[in-house]
């Protein structure tokens, strides 16, 4: 008989993913399907990480034009065609928002990450990380059946943490820069029985406010009042007035002044994301034990509030709470390049693109309340964001990109993290079969091979939508920095820009 912590064949494998949300079940995925012999690890016993509580925003850019496509729409695509997930619906600050029936795309990665020859290994934990001088060559990992060392080619870290990098001695960083804290985290809720009509009814009334950012504007205004009833989803980002009432009648005590949420494409549900933690540090079990215990006792706040104050919300009923703390954001891993607000705001492209992005700068507050956002540019994800610097053999996407805390508030939204896992996952594939470091690999093959399977580059993208422009309205550009209580450490928007 093995001992409990019997030390388990070592396995190889060309690559290795670490961390199956959006950007590791692409990740591997792509890789699988490029020729690679392809390992997935996941600490959880389902695919997709917090994708799988959530509706995915940002495919398009601010002038409506979807700039990811390639695998993460062959996702949608699938969804739609087993009628699981809404029509984009285009948004003037999210860009677009898919509403997706979140069980049945845990089904679907699954089905797909077969499809595409991914070994799987769940409920698997990676504890350490094997190193020989400056190449990164596996990882060990603790399962049921004891420890086991796994080497591979290449290794891409899609922890969300930053778990092999940093165990690997690799450089990283984590939060802001005035006081190292990342944004607030939530965990989501689900609510059954509004009545959407009345829902409805309530966005329309001004006084109510269900949306910060169009009430400024009343041609936006005015453009949303026109398709509301038709819309099948619908975020909201307000209602500060009823939560303060009902804060002062002591029926809600969290600490989160507007309505963050969506009316999914299911007729009677919403997607509560408003709980909210300040201070985590999500690399400490005592203060992710903290904020399970503070987050947990926000839920039945926000259903009293549903219950007691929101339009519709009279019968609405708890039907399910995520599994996992939705964390948005932990250590960033340092590589050849680092994203900064600077390059999303204005815009920049790169040489070594290899995704875009057009989701807008969005950072729960840290501390304060509510959140600070600016608008960006469609913009470029360079290759070298996803080379760990200082090391061979490790590559990242996610929310582990490098990138700056601001720079992640845009990568971090699902499908962007997904096209930089399709980009990581071929890159991989690639650096496999030619013998070489992912950082030597041909960088025309690579976007030539994006572009091939679907993926949206620099190179492949067309003009603004300008009738959905006309028909939906936009943001200016240089909107000014959200309501809310900012606290002294969050940084104005221009300030970021240097
Ligand atoms: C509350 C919240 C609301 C959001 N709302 C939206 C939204 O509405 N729309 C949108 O598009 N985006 C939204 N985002 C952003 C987006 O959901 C995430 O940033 C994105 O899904 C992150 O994907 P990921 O693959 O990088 O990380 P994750 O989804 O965190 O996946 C990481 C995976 O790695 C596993 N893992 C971690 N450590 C280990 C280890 N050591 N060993 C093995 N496995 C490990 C985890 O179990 C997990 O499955 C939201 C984020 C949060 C937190």
């Amino acid at each position: 008989m093995n001992g409990g912590n019997a030390m388990l064949n070592t396995i190889h494998r060309q690559v290795v993913v670490v961390g199956a949300g959006a950007a590791g079940l692409t990740a591997a995925i792509s890789a699988a399907r490029n020729g690679a012999e392809t390992l997935l690890i996941e600490y959880q016993g389902y695919l997709g990480g917090i994708s799988s509580t959530l509706a995915w925003i940002g495919f398009h850019d601010q002038d409506y034009r979807q700039v990811v496509k390639g695998l993460p729409y062959e996702f949608i695509q699938r969804m739609w065609a087993a009628g699981q997930a809404s029509p984009f619906e285009l948004d003037i600050k999210c860009s677009s928002i898919i509403s997706i029936n979140n069980h049945y795309w845990k089904i679907l990665a699954m089905q797909m990450v077969q499809e595409a020859g991914v070994q799987l290994m769940l409920h698997t934990q990676v504890v350490e990380t094997l190193r020989e001088g400056d190449r990164i060559t596996g990882v060990i990992v603790e399962h049921k059946s004891g420890r086991q060392k796994i080497t591979a080619d290449v290794v891409i870290d899609c922890t969300g943490d930053g778990d092999v990098a940093a165990r690997g001695g690799v450089a990283w960083e984590k939060g802001r820069t005035a006081d190292g804290l990342v944004q607030a985290p939530t965990l989501v809720f689900r609510l059954g029985g509004l009545d959407r009509s009345e829902f409805i009814e309530g966005c329309k009334d001004p006084e109510i406010n269900y949306r910060e950012w169009i009430h400024p504007y009343p041609d936006l205004w005015e453009k949303t009042m026109k398709r509301i009833d038709q819309m099948q989803v619908i975020i909201t980002g307000g209602f500060a007035g009823l939560m303060e009432k009902a804060r002062l009648a002591g029926d809600y005590d969290v600490p989160q002044t507007r309505l963050v949420g969506v009316k999914t494409h299911q007729p009677d549900q919403f997607l509560v994301v408003s709980t909210r933690v300040l201070g985590l540090d999500p690399t400490s079990v005592e203060s992710m034990t903290d904020a399970y215990t503070r987050l947990y006792q926000q839920v039945p706040d926000l259903m009293r509030f549903f219950k007691n104050w929101m339009p519709g919300g009279k019968e609405t009923y708890l039907m399910e709470i995520a599994p996992m703390m939705g964390v948005r954001e932990s250590r960033r891993i340092m590589g050849d390049y680092v994203l900064s607000a600077n390059d999303i705001v204005n815009g920049r492209e790169f040489d070594d693109v290899i995704a875009l992005g057009g989701y807008h700068i969005d950072i729960h507050r840290p501390s304060g309340t509510w959140v600070d956002s600016k608008n960006v540019q469609t913009y470029d994800i360079p290759y070298r964001c996803l080379i760990a610097g200082d090391v061979e053999g490790l590559m990242m996407a996610g929310k582990c990109l490098s990138a700056t805390h601001e720079g992640v508030a845009s990568t971090r939204v699902i499908p962007i993290c997904m096209a930089q896992g399709q980009a990581v996952g071929t890159a991989a594939a690639l650096a496999v079969k030619a013998k070489k470091s992912p950082r030597d690999i041909d960088i025309r093959q690579l976007q030539n091979t994006l572009i091939d399977q679907g993926a949206e580059l620099r190179q492949t993208l067309g003009g603004p939508d300008y009738e959905a422009i006309e028909r939906i309205g936009q943001l200016p550009k240089d909107e000014p920095p959200t309501t809310g209580d900012a606290d002294q450490a969050s940084q104005t928007a221009q300030a970021w820009i240097k």
